[in-house]
């Protein structure tokens, strides 16, 4: 019958941490993500590591300078 255009689901998942979020970033509306403000530099890095989105709260994480792997400790006592 009627298999026009292939309706992408806007919920996605956040390859860095697993968790689900919606990337805002085809709403009518601004995403979330623009209340993050990444460095020109870690915006290239996401950019080569993931080639989606990623939740806010990793973004958030990232901007405060957390690691780009959650699993990796930046700090580690031996
Ligand atoms: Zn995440």
């Amino acid at each position: 019958m009627s298999g026009a255009a292939q309706v992408k689901p806007l919920d996605d998942r956040c390859p860095r941490c697993g968790g689900g979020f919606h990337c805002g970033v085809s709403d009518a509306g601004p995403c979330a993500c623009t209340t993050v403000t990444l460095s020109a530099e870690l915006q290239a890095q996401l950019r080569q590591r993931w080639s989606s989105c990623l939740c806010v709260r990793c973004l958030a994480a990232l901007a405060g300078g957390a690691a780009l792997e959650p699993g990796a400790q930046a700090t580690r006592s031996t």
